[in-house]
């Protein structure tokens, strides 16, 4: 699918995007619990789409989040 896994720990503005991605491997939508504890991967697109600079001089690159799975699928 030209997807790169991104490294990523910490947290992000709008982490409540991820909701609205399904796992690919147990077919459960991501929950605040699965965001609070980082129990997710992040797939973006394997090129950055855009650079961006905030009036601070910070630099983004912006990539296409593709799609989102569980470090560790939940049992029932
Ligand atoms: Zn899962």
């Amino acid at each position: 699918m030209g997807a790169v896994e991104l490294k990523f720990s910490g947290s992000f503005e709008r982490s409540s995007y991820l909701k609205e991605f399904q796992c690919p491997y147990c077919d459960k939508f991501i929950t605040d619990q699965d965001i609070s504890k980082n129990n997710y991967r992040l797939w973006v697109s394997d090129y950055a789409n855009e650079v961006t600079k905030s009036e601070s001089s910070v630099y983004g690159l912006d990539f296409w989040l593709k799609s989102v799975e569980h470090l560790n699928c939940l049992p029932d």
